[in-house]
């Protein structure tokens, strides 16, 4: 990697525009227009420190005084090994207050964090002050998860100083990798929502465009799964613990956020006028956490929100000298932010789970509002400076939020509030389930937001009206498309109230748009069928190539003498060139040893197996669902182990070996998740303690799958399974990640699978199974038929409890009763077991399988999440970049 390029191209491009600013920033001063946060960047482009050059500082005494501080603030942290050194030993000792003889391995981490964490301050700062300055439209990306990751190695990566920082730990009895592994990881999603959330940041970081990330700072994030006797158990991650390095609590930016109380209606000289008064009061503090971006200065802003109580809580009661139940209020506010909740479970209707979101979307509208405000602009501008992403409809109160202050705080008329609502929002749809459809029922929406309930009850009978006309007399459609579900009690319907309050609704992969139209918005989409778009799903190639596998990344970058395909994944197509050089096909084979060693060696830790890295490893790490049908996966595994039992030595010979690996989390309350886990946890102990089997079998369950196990596991596949029942996933990204580190797929016709098939080509994954079509065809007429006798067998042994109890093991086999099968396990089973003979007979021919892994990582550039977000500012924001270039860089020292 090229340290010295940042460096190099900021002071060449700097050159060319010093001249235009330092005509622009002189002119501001002489017409003493100079805007009140003159800053390191103006002053560092008039490129001098001596405040002689300029007149009219030297003739106002104030702007001289500041000068001094804009000289002392115009320089930068310097990046060689010694200051970094300084720098460090400097945050043990005054942050941390720790002596030389008693920091341990933490502190380390912590100093080590802190000196990261001041660089980017720098850069964070130019950056939001360019923005500001610029005057650019911005995007806000809404989402209730951020699953980022570590950060101390991303930092460090993307700001192109890992190499120093290695070297300056190595000098003081350090080792960086060592200290990465410090680091607790921020779990603050469930899986791939919250992680597309993170690649997106990283990617319009990098592509310099100016978005906010706005999301909750839970104090306990995704528990920490133990696997106790085969059962998955749950201890709390309260990963604030030891302090986090990487937000800035920002104690300036606080909102009040109101629950509850009444709707009143006063007449102010023959105008209606409605207030939202009493009831409960929070208030949210804001949390910034910087997102570098990669070779580019732009920093970005992730600003998460914690709940805390009013500054004057309950004083009344205290007054009553009822101080016991005043502190009580104080815990319910702090309660609010503290837990994130299982997204993939029917956890519905959790009163706490709502208030989390009002108070979310509440504080991030008082924040985006208070920034366009700052402009001095109409209302009606509001759709030139800000554009409002929903990831999902989790926060999509803001819809009647902002209704709410366009009416009520800001005056305007309902027609035309309404239409600059519509046209800030664009809402992302992640899933088709008719369960995880969310929907809240009207008594405690009406009770906790009751003004909010009103302008819904106000945008339904509009929109009702509308629908009427174009359908006129059918009530069967009024019913479907009310965004007032009837029943006892009513509900309301979020993802129908995010689609008629957003201009843009988009899916996460081609198939799963087109169902989002057909299956669930069908009347929606002939109102409005502009409104309905897809952007499949990408990830980052930063973490998910250059940070996950160093070993591929240099390999990448040796053969294509570059390593810009590290922001232009498009350049790994000229990998497919060299699939004729031996020397490429073993270095590429290297890499992958090398991985598959790595990931063997973990196993070793875990287990105490030691297995072959010559085997093939077959993996499947994703969330536990019954759709993503971990259950065919283990029930192919039994029928391996048990076909392999049965061959005499001859016929072993040509038996490929396997390591198969699973991981991931089940809900806390999702009770057939769980007895699959066991079940797998069954076949682990049953398959790798039965010395008959020897090499040829081993099955492994990692706890705790999370993005830092992730990062360890997906560079070591040579097989990753993505085989949910087809129409049910809407994209999956595990896939992008796997295939753009040489693994293959075996998949489904489903989600984000059918167009890696499309660009990589059919002759390098491994399809099988129904179509999504011949799903809904096969759920419709519910035939009857007759289960394959190998998956009977199989049925067979677990029923003899020889994995688990009968307890576990009946609801597991209940389902696979052909009229119970919903994932349709039994009827893609045969096909299932013929892809994975293909895959046995393809891994035989090393150099063939190497060549189609190579096929792949080649084709795959774009599902690179840089593809994904260029899309995003394109079609739904209307957003430009705004690369902040800083014109010198002095340093301090
Ligand atoms: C990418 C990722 C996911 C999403 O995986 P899918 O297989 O697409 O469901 C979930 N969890 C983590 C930690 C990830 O990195």
């Amino acid at each position: 990697m090229d340290k010295n390029k940042r460096t190099l191209s900021f002071q060449d491009l700097g050159k060319q525009i010093v001249l235009i600013i330092y005509g622009l920033s002189s002119l501001f001063l002489a017409k003493g227009t100079i805007s009140p946060s003159e800053s390191r960047f103006l002053y560092s482009v008039s490129g001098t420190t001596s405040p002689q050059d300029w007149k009219t500082i030297e003739e106002d005494e104030q702007l001289r005084r500041k000068s001094l501080l804009y000289s002392l603030m115009s320089q930068y942290l310097s990046r060689d090994v010694a200051s970094i050194e300084r720098y460090i030993v400097d945050h043990v000792e005054h942050t941390l207050a720790r002596t030389r003889f008693n920091f341990d391995k933490f502190d380390a981490y912590l100093a080590t964090a802190l000196s990261v964490r001041d660089r980017l301050i720098e850069s964070w700062n130019d950056t939001q002050q360019y923005f500001t300055e610029a005057g650019v439209k911005r995007a806000y990306y809404l989402s209730m998860e951020f699953l980022m990751g570590r950060q101390l190695q991303n930092a460090l990566i993307n700001l192109g100083i890992h190499d120093q920082y290695r070297e300056a730990l190595k000098e003081l009895g350090f080792d960086l990798s060592t200290l990465e592994d410090e680091e607790p990881e921020p779990g603050l999603g469930n899986g791939g929502l919250g992680r597309l959330a993170a690649c997106y940041m990283d990617s319009l970081a990098t592509l310099n465009y100016p978005v906010w990330g706005y999301g909750i700072r839970y104090q306990y994030g995704m528990f920490e799964q133990k696997i106790k006797d085969g059962n998955q158990i749950e201890i709390p991650d309260f990963w604030l613990a030891k302090g986090n390095p990487w937000e800035m609590q920002r104690l300036d930016v606080t909102y009040p956020v109101q629950f509850y109380g009444n709707v009143i209606v006063t007449n102010k000289d023959g105008k209606l006028q409605v207030h939202w008064e009493g009831g409960q009061m929070v208030r949210a503090i804001a949390y910034d956490i910087p997102v570098p971006g990669f070779d580019t200065y732009n920093v970005l802003n992730l600003r998460l929100w914690s709940s805390s109580p009013p500054e004057e809580f309950d004083l009344e009661a205290f007054n009553r000298g009822d101080y016991f139940s005043s502190i009580g209020e104080k815990q319910m506010a702090e309660k609010l932010t503290s837990v994130l909740y299982p997204n993939d479970s029917t956890e519905a209707g959790k009163e706490l789970r709502l208030k989390q979101q009002y108070f979310f979307v509440s504080a991030t509208l008082q924040d985006i509002m208070r920034r366009f405000k700052k402009l001095q602009l109409p209302i009606q501008q509001l759709v030139n400076k800000a554009a409002i992403q929903l990831n999902d409809t989790h926060p999509t109160i803001a819809i009647p939020e902002l209704l709410r202050l366009l009416i009520d705080k800001e005056g305007l008329g309902w027609e035309e509030a309404w239409d600059l609502t519509v046209q800030t929002f664009s809402y992302t749809n992640h899933t088709v389930l008719p369960e995880a459809l969310e929907k809240w029922p009207v008594p405690l929406m009406e009770r906790l937001l009751p003004r909010h309930m009103q302008i819904i009850y106000e945008i339904n009978r509009r929109h009702l009206e509308c629908v009427s006309q174009m359908f006129p007399n059918d009530e069967q459609i009024l019913e479907n498309v009310s965004l007032i579900e009837d029943g006892f009690p009513k509900m309301v319907r979020m993802a129908s109230l995010a689609v008629v309050g957003s201009h843009r609704v988009n899916g996460v992969a081609a198939l799963h748009s087109e169902l989002v139209k057909k299956q669930l918005f069908p009347h929606f989409a002939v109102m409005t069928p502009d409104k309905f778009l897809n952007i499949t799903n990408g990830v980052t190639p930063r973490r998910w190539i250059l940070e996950a596998n160093p070993a591929l990344s240099s390999v990448f970058t040796r053969w294509l003498e570059t390593d810009d395909w590290i922001t232009d994944t498009r350049l790994l197509s000229q990998l497919e060139q060299f699939q004729e050089s031996d020397d490429f096909l073993r270095q590429i084979e290297e890499a992958k040893r090398f991985n598959k060693q790595q990931l063997a060696l973990r196993i070793s830790q875990l287990f105490g197996f030691q297995v072959d890295s010559n085997a093939l490893f077959d993996i499947q790490v994703k969330r536990i669902h019954e759709y993503k049908r971990q259950l065919l996966n283990i029930l192919g595994v039994i029928h391996r182990y048990l076909f392999i039992k049965q061959s005499d030595t001859e016929q072993r010979k040509s038996i490929v070996p396997r390591v198969v690996v699973f991981a991931g989390k089940a809900a806390a309350s999702y009770a057939q998740a769980k007895r699959i886990i066991r079940l797998i946890n069954g076949v682990c102990s049953v398959v790798n303690n039965d010395p008959s089997i020897g090499d040829l079998l081993k099955v492994f369950f990692l706890p705790n799958y999370n993005v830092s196990l992730a990062e360890e596991i997906i560079p070591a596949s040579d097989i990753s399974q993505h085989i949910s029942t087809a129409g049910m996933e809407a994209s999956g990204t595990s896939n992008m990640k796997f295939v753009m580190n040489g693994g293959l797929i075996l998949g489904t016709m489903d989600g984000a699978n059918i167009e890696i098939l499309e660009n990589i080509g059919k002759e390098n994954i491994f399809i099988f199974g129904l179509n999504s079509d011949q799903v809904l065809d096969a759920r419709k007429r519910n035939e009857e038929f007759q289960l394959d006798p190998r998956l009977e067998k199989v049925k067979q042994e677990i029923a003899n409890g020889t994995f688990c109890n009968q307890k576990v093991a009946e609801p597991i086999l209940s389902c696979l009763i052909p009229k119970n099968d919903f994932y349709m396990i039994g009827r893609d089973f045969p096909s299932y077991l013929e892809a994975q003979d293909a895959i046995d007979q393809a891994f035989k021919n090393r150099k063939g399988w190497i060549k189609k892994t190579v096929c792949a990582m080649a084709r795959v550039y774009y599902f690179s999440s840089d593809r994904a977000v260029e899309q995003y500012a394109q079609k739904i924001w209307n957003i430009e970049p705004a690369p902040f270039i800083p014109s010198t860089i002095s340093f301090k020292d």
